[in-house]
This record gives structure tokens, C-alpha cells and sequence, in this order.
């Protein structure tokens, strides 16, 4: 969508093809997340991204609107988000706030007895301070942007493809012999499609290539044919399988719930007018869920996440578990950032992917960064260079802390 916008600027003429290997979408994380839309991070960059996506969904008719097609509507719940802290967690908290406020953000910090006040149906032991967001957070139905998106494009002459891109022609494969040295550089000169039930990859010749896989990024460039020398530093992007669960409860916080992160790291929020809410909690670590499927673990939900929900608002303890389901982390293990821009190695690829959670609500702006950086040659719009590769190649993360 991006790139054709500059383009009517610029009269590139340039042709866009996505190639999406399931058009039902039924495994990307896009759909299958919780549409919530926050200010509150912990790094400048990410603040400004979603400052930039509120008010493209707040305009989105503008953007993403098609003449006699009707009008987006994106189901936008303004209803904040509320971040709970422990005592050990709470200069952390209030430094985050002082940044957020810093660019412009408009949130509220909140002492146990004010956030007893504002929502008296959390328990507030062992919170030493809460923020709040007061304006430009909440959630949407990310279906719809995707599709808006989607429709959007196409209106402007993008190309669409069902298949699955399996590997990169490159311009080593001209000059090196296969066992050879790798070349330091190399250019993409084909991407090789596979189409379900074919037996032949169909080549496709490209200027410029986009890796937007999300939680696959990484694994198409690992497969995709190219020499080792070329993928050096990997691209640290894996799927890391995440439930949803929903339940309803007519004793619940009802309409005030915001989306909730406990101090724990679950965090649930209101799904609907009907005593419905959606809520989950990341593993740590050494007990990540195996992503070879979506399976859903019920058991996680009884054992790991009720007991959390349950102690933070007591009504949760009578709630009646409705159905789940799992999606994949776009996870970059290597600081749950997104990585953006050209790759070291192979100059015509730029990369749009591992946002590690919170890629929904920065898509409008990571989109325009990136299209900024193929028509233009520099980020105009936001300045995102620090989510580039360099600090892959420098072994310098870019933490966020307020990663859920
Ligand atoms: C449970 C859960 C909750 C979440 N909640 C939120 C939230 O509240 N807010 C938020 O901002 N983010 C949230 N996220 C994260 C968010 O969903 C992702 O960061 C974002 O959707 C990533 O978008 P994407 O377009 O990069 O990836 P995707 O939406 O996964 O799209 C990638 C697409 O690439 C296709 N593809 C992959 N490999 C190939 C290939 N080789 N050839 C062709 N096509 C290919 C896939 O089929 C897929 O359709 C959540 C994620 C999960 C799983």
C-alpha cells in the first residue's frame, strides 16, 4: 500500500507483487492476535510507531477507504491500557512514563489507593504503582485492518500471489562455483514461487525484495538457497506458539476494563458488552510450548493463567472458561524488537518482520518506514535506523521493556 503512495508521488511505475502462501490467512499472527494498540513502550521508536498508527486508524477511511466500497470500520475500543507493577518493577515503570510523556504521550501514573478508586474490582496487593493510558490505546479488530489493507492495495495496482517463496536467485550464483568462497555481497535476482500442487518453482524477477514473513522471516532466509556466508548474522526471528484464551464472567470488571498486564505478565482485557474478556501470559523461557502446531494446552490455562487472573481480580475466581485458540510470536530472540531496513549482505533485501508481539499496531508505520526507505532512500516520516541490522552485526540489543 505504502510503496504505491510514494510512487503516485514520485511516478516510479514501479510494480508491487505480494506473494502470501495462504490466502485465508489461517496461520498469521495478524489474525490470530489481540488487536491491542498501545503508547506504552519503553523505547522512543516504538512510542512513535504506535503515535503514528493511532492516528492512521483514527483516519483510516482516508488511507484505506475505496471509492463505492464501503466504509472501514475497524471496531476501535478506546479503552487504555493499564500496566500493574511491583515494587521491583517500579522504577522501571515510572522511567518508562516520564520517556512516554516526553513524546507526548498522555498517561497517568496511579498509587494502589488511586487505582483501587478508578477500577475497585482489582486486588492491589503487591502493586506499588500502575499507568494508565489516557488517550490513543486500546483495541480493534485486526481482521479488518488486514483486509482494508489488502483491498486498498489491490485498488492501487498491487499484484497479488498465492504461493509460497521457497528460495532467492542470487547474483553469487552467477559467479561463485558451489563449493567456492562466499562473495561478500550478493544481489537478489529471482524469488522462486511454489504453488500448491505444482511441481515446478515459478521464478519471478524483482528489483527489490521485502521479507515480511512475520515469525517465518527468519526460516525463509535460512531455506531460501542462498550461500551461508551471505546469512551472516542470522536473522533471529522464530515462531513462538502464544494461547488466547477467552472466558466470561458476568461479576467481571465489565465496560471500565481496560487491557490489564499484571505484574505477573498475564493480561487479559474486555471482549464485547457481554461479560466476555481475552486474556493470556507468555511462558518463561525453559517452558516454551512446542510451536510445530496450534495446538491449544487447556491445562495451561487451569494451572498456569486462571490462578494469576484470579488473584488479581477476584471476581475471575468464578469465571467459566469459553473456548481458546494459539498464534505465533513473529519472536526475535535476540531483543523482541522489530528488524527493519536493508540486510548487510544482500543489498536489494530490506526486512519488515519479528516484531515479537507487537507488530499489529505498529504495521501502518513500519509499512511507511519501509516504503520510505525503497522510493526515497532514507526513513522521512520516522526515524527508525536503531531497528535496523546494525545492531545485530554489533551484537547490541535494543531492548523494550515493555514487552508483553
Ligand atoms: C496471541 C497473539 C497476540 C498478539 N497480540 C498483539 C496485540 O495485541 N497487538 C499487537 O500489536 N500485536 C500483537 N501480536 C503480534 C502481531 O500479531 C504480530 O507482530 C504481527 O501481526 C506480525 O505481522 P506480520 O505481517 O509481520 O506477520 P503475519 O501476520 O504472520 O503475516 C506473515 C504472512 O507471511 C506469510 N508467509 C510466511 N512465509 C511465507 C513464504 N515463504 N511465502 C509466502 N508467504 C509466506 C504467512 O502465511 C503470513 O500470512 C500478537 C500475536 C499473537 C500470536
Amino acid at each position: 500500500y505504502w510503496l504505491k503512495v510514494l510512487e503516485g508521488q514520485q511516478r516510479h511505475g514501479m510494480k508491487v507483487l505480494v506473494v502470501e502462501r495462504d490466502p485465508t490467512y489461517s496461520q498469521a499472527s495478524t489474525v490470530l492476535s489481540m488487536g491491542g494498540i498501545r503508547q506504552q513502550f519503553s523505547l522512543p521508536e516504538n512510542i512513535r510507531m504506535s503515535r503514528f498508527s493511532t492516528s492512521f486508524l483514527r483516519n483510516i477511511n482516508e488511507y484505506l477507504g475505496v471509492p463505492n466500497e464501503p466504509p472501514i470500520d475497524i471496531q476501535y475500543q478506546p479503552s487504555g491500557y493499564l500496566f500493574l507493577a511491583s515494587q521491583q518493577r517500579a522504577a522501571g515503570l515510572e522511567a518508562n512514563v516520564r520517556l512516554q510523556r516526553e513524546e507526548g504521550v498522555q498517561v497517568a501514573l496511579l498509587s494502589p489507593t488511586q487505582l483501587k478508586e478508578k477500577f475497585p474490582w482489582i486486588d492491589t496487593e503487591d502493586v506499588a504503582v500502575a499507568s494508565y493510558g489516557l488517550e490513543d490505546e486500546g483495541w480493534f479488530d485486526p481482521w479488518t485492518l488486514l483486509n482494508a489493507f489488502r483491498r486498498k492495495a489491490m485498488s492501487l495496482g498491487v499484484y497479488s500471489c498465492t504461493g509460497e517463496v521457497r528460495g532467492f536467485v542470487t547474483t553469487a550464483d552467477d559467479i561463485m562455483p558451489p563449493q567456492g568462497p562466499s562473495p561478500s555481497s550478493a544481489r537478489i535476482k529471482y524469488i522462486h514461487i511454489h504453488k500448491q500442487d505444482s511441481l515446478e518453482y515459478q521464478p519471478v524477477a524483482c528489483a527489490i525484495v521485502v521479507n515480511a514473513a512475520g515469525a517465518w522471516a527468519g526460516n525463509l532466509l535460512e531455506l531460501a538457497g542462498v550461500p551461508r556466508g551471505l546469512l551472516q548474522p542470522p536473522l533471529p526471528i522464530q515462531p513462538r506458539k502464544r494461547y488466547v484464551f477467552s472466558w466470561h464472567c458476568p461479576d467481571g470488571p465489565g465496560l471500565s476494563c481496560p487491557f490489564v498486564i499484571d505484574t505477573t505478565g498475564a493480561y487479559f482485557r474486555r471482549d464485547g458488552i457481554a461479560g466476555n474478556y481475552l486474556g493470556g501470559m507468555s511462558p518463561p523461557e525453559e517452558d516454551e510450548p512446542d510451536p510445530d502446531d496450534l495446538s491449544v494446552d487447556h491445562d495451561y490455562f487451569q494451572e498456569r493463567l486462571w490462578p494469576q487472573l484470579a488473584r488479581r481480580v477476584p471476581a475471575f475466581e468464578s469465571l467459566r472458561p469459553r473456548g481458546a485458540w494459539a498464534g505465533y510470536y513473529d519472536y526475535n530472540t535476540f531483543d523482541q524488537n522489530g528488524v527493519l531496513g536493508p540486510h548487510p549482505k544482500l543489498e536489494n533485501l530490506f526486512l519488515a518482520a519479528g516484531f515479537s508481539g507487537h507488530g499489529l499496531q505498529h504495521a501502518p508505520a513500519a509499512g511507511l518506514a519501509v516504503a520510505e526507505l525503497l522510493v526515497k532512500g532514507q526513513y522521512e516520516s520516522l526515524d527508525l535506523q536503531r531497528l535496523g541490522w546494525r545492531r545485530l552485526l554489533e551484537g547490541e540489543p535494543l531492548k523494550e521493556d515493555a514487552v508483553v
